[in-house]
């Protein structure tokens, strides 16, 4: 009957004690994995936050009228700003503009700094859209490229600092002020 040697009883308590790390190790990562697989695939935790605003107005009015006018309304003026941060980050406009009347077909709208009286820098401009009939330019969504950021963009907006401008091709232009229709902070946008 060998007992077994000191050392050979401590280096399997060596080993013992390595399995147990190892098994513990395992199980971390084994936690790791869940808990990163189970916050991709929760569709309760959202990275991405999202804010908009609405702005609205008349062409040939320095002031924008109070009362809520649609698509229909000659001169009519629609901007919407929406903006995703976070896992999801994105700017964009939807603009709107009811031209008869006031023009035969639109180059480019325009949202100026300042007042139509006070022309400022030009802030956003497209010439991306479709005429409707002869009535109602639909800008399509583009992502906002400026000229300026898009936090002066929202910020000029958002303080009454803006106008709108349409350019027909003929070089003509038409002004109208904004006023804010909605605006909502960040929150949550999962779907
Ligand atoms: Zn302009």
């Amino acid at each position: 009957m060998s007992q077994p040697s000191r050392t050979s009883f401590s280096s399997r308590r060596r080993t013992r004690r390595s399995e147990t790390a190892r098994h513990a190790l395992l199980r971390g990562c084994w936690l790791a994995l869940l808990v990163f697989v189970v916050s991709a695939c929760n569709p309760y935790a959202c990275a991405t936050d999202a804010r908009n605003a609405i702005y609205v107005g008349r062409l040939g009015q320095s002031v924008a009228p109070t009362d809520n006018l649609t698509a229909a309304d000659s001169g009519r003026i629609f901007v919407g700003l929406n903006e995703w941060r976070g896992s999801l980050a994105q700017q964009n406009v939807d603009a709107s503009v009811t031209v008869k009347g006031f023009a035969p077909a639109v180059s480019e709208i325009h949202v100026h700094e300042g007042t139509p009286a006070s022309p400022g820098r030009l802030l956003w401009k497209t010439d991306h859209g479709y005429l409707v009939g002869d009535s109602v330019w639909n800008a399509y969504r583009d992502l906002f490229q400026g000229p300026a950021s898009w936090a002066d963009f929202w910020s000029a907006l958002n303080e009454g600092r803006a106008y709108f401008e349409v350019h027909s091709p003929s070089g003509a232009s038409v002004t109208g002020a904004m006023r804010q229709e909605s605006v909502s902070a960040f929150s949550p946008a999962c779907t």
